[in-house]
């Protein structure tokens, strides 16, 4: 545990769909924050991608994982892929990353993806610094359903109590309607 959840929702869901029989899974990680547990338990897995975009650790939490050369390591050399970005990014940088992102994904061709979903991203989120709005998740939703990959979402962070369900609903919203 480093800091706000015990169990984490998106490897337990990638361990079950494995289990189920599926050969390799994605997680794709859009919380603010890097997803450095996730990172961990799948560090040395080729069954297990894992891209997370996130704040730059040389200013964010978790500060010490969730650099661009942390990119896996034995069997799981390549299966990890980290983009950090530096405060203040607003959503067309931010798209360019998750497109990067999603050719990724799509390029390793996993059965399931599940998506670490977070609010936390939102300009008026009072402990993250990115600039996305209300209207960007919508957009955000739409462009991950696009993979068209049986998807699991899995609710991360968001701490702008007031706006959580209006982006919530936004990015589900953006992801069903398209
Ligand atoms: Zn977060």
């Amino acid at each position: 545990m480093g800091g706000y959840s015990y169990l984490n929702s998106a490897a337990i869901s990638a361990e079950y769909f494995l289990g189920k029989g599926a050969k390799k899974v994605a997680i794709l990680d859009v919380d603010y924050h890097h997803g450095n547990g996730t990172q961990d338990i799948f560090y040395e897995r080729e069954d297990v991608l894992f891209v997370s975009l996130h704040a730059d650790p040389a200013t964010d939490y978790p500060f010490y994982w969730g650099h661009p050369d942390e990119t896996g390591l034995n069997a799981g050399t390549g299966s990890n892929l980290n983009l950090p970005m530096p405060r203040g990014t607003d959503w067309l940088k931010y798209r360019n990353q998750l497109s990067k992102s999603l050719e990724t994904i799509h390029q390793y061709s996993p059965d399931y993806l599940i998506v670490s979903y977070g609010a936390d991203t939102f300009i008026d989120d009072p402990i993250s610094f990115f600039e996305i709005k209300t209207a960007d998740y919508s957009e955000m939703g739409a462009i991950i359903n696009e993979l068209g990959l049986p998807t699991l979402i899995c609710m991360e962070g968001g701490y702008d109590l007031t706006s959580i369900g209006v982006n919530v609903k936004a990015f589900l919203n953006g992801f069903d309607n398209c």
